[in-house]
């Protein structure tokens, strides 16, 4: 019998996690500059908290959901998104009273369920980075969240993206659009693929959304949500536009654009890059939208949401492929060479010292000559080594070699329990 990782999983390596970690600390230190904190929700919720929420045409609901009744019998699903369970959050923790600020800012980072056909950029368990702001209507909100989200794929280093954008307006707005989109599908019902036949009466966006291509083709002459917006609804969008061209972000506007998840309205939004890693094809990597109506879905009171997603493995794709080079820093300050057997037990003592110091250290394990040891120490770029053999053992001292230099002093081992920022200094110094 062999194990196996479950098919559209992976395994992050030492090697590659380093880059995630990378990735992660950026978007943290981002978002505290927007002023955005933590929440860390279940990573599995009641299956409603998605069935309600998503869209019961949505692909998430009629076909992605990792979902199973607990042994209480209760119908638990691995979240495919992380929106649906933060709301449910906001409102079961009453985030919306009146002690907490406006609007209320959250991020999340972590894994999402999807059962998907795996590809590259698409798995069953992937990750996302993801901002919600509650509590306010006003566009500048819905731009500052776009900002915010080009501002941090640009600080990876990612050059050719596009921001696309566009607007689902109101209910009143969505209505009107519908019936104008069913008269348009209608005649062209027999051509269409099962799922938007499917869809056709029940979601009628949902076509717009479909990834066959026959299908698209048919919707490329499709009217545009554009027409039928309401007052309010156009007012919103025509601000969002004209805050975005003040912060001098370049945008299209794709009026057949919608998300894959139905609770989006007005401003809806998505991040593209046409990277070497997609083959030049432009695929979203961050995507998000205004969500006014969610929250009292879930039973709270009424209050606008504004977020975004981040598809985290999607970012990497781009980055490897960009042989972008993170300034991952993995330096090792300290190598101990114990020559001998008789060494072991110091060779412990010291480097544990040294580490409560504050020093990355590493020693032998093995019992290796010096030669090999010395060999290891070079090839894992430590700043320093620090080098004991039975005699030195015996006069309680040590040599100290700044590798740079090569230059090298004796050193006392009380001095380097004691204070080996100091000794580290006076052997740089002298070098
Ligand atoms: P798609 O049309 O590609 O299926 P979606 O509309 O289902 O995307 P969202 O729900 O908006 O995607 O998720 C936001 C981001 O999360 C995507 O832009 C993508 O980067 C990432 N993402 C979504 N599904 C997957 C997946 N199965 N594997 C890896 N990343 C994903
Ligand atoms: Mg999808």
């Amino acid at each position: 019998m062999k194990y196996q990782r479950p098919k559209g999983t992976a395994d992050i390596l030492p090697g590659e996690s380093e880059k995630w970690q990378y990735v992660e600390e950026k978007a943290r230190k981002l978002f505290k500059k927007y002023r955005y904190e933590e929440m860390r929700t279940p990573i599995f919720e009641s299956f409603e908290v998605f069935s309600r929420t998503s869209g019961e045409t949505s692909d998430i609901v009629t076909k992605e959901m990792y979902d199973f009744f607990d042994k209480g019998d209760r119908h638990i699903t691995l979240r495919p998104e992380g929106t649906a369970g933060v709301v449910r959050s906001y409102v079961e923790n009453k985030l919306y009273g009146p002690e907490f600020q406006k609007p209320y800012k959250t991020f999340y980072m972590g894994p999402m369920f999807r059962y998907e056909r795996p590809q590259s950029g698409r798995l069953r368990e992937f990750h996302q980075i993801g901002v919600e702001a509650f509590g306010v209507e006003n566009p500048a909100l819905d731009v500052e969240v776009i900002s915010m989200a080009i501002n941090l794929l640009k600080s990876f280093g990612l050059e050719s993206l596009k921001l696309s954008i566009n607007t689902l307006g109101d209910k009143e707005t969505r209505e009107q659009y519908r019936q104008a989109l069913i008269s348009y599908l209608e005649p062209f019902e027999s051509e269409l693929s099962d799922d938007s036949k499917e869809r056709l009466h029940k979601n009628p966006l949902r076509v717009l959304d479909s990834k066959d291509e026959k299908d698209k083709k048919i919707v490329e002459n499709a009217p545009s949500i554009l027409d039928y917006l309401s007052d309010e609804s156009k007012n919103h969008f025509d601000t969002v536009c004209n805050l975005l061209d003040s912060l001098g972000i370049k945008y299209v506007v794709d009026s057949n654009m919608v998300r894959g998840l139905d609770y989006y309205n007005h401003t809806i939004f998505e991040i593209m890059s046409d990277s070497k890693a997609f083959k030049g094809k432009w695929t979203t990597i961050c995507a998000g939208g205004r969500y006014n109506g969610l929250v009292e879905q879930l039973g709270g009171p009424e209050t606008p949401g504004m977020g975004f997603g981040l598809g985290v493995e999607r970012l990497l794709l781009v980055l490897d492929a960009d042989e972008n080079q993170l300034p991952i820093e993995n330096n090792l300050e300290v190598y101990v060479v114990g020559i001998g057997e008789v060494t072991n037990t110091e060779t412990l003592v010291l480097a544990e010292s040294l580490r409560i110091q504050g020093f990355s250290v590493e020693r032998d394990y093995l019992n290796r000559k010096p030669k090999g040891q010395f060999k290891t120490a070079s090839r894992l770029n430590a700043e320093f080594t620090l080098t004991i053999g039975e005699q030195e053992l015996n006069e309680q001292k040590a040599n100290l070699k700044y590798m740079e230099s090569g230059n090298e002093i004796k050193v006392s081992l009380a001095d380097v329990k004691n204070n080996f920022a100091n000794l580290a200094e006076q052997v740089k110094k002298e070098g």
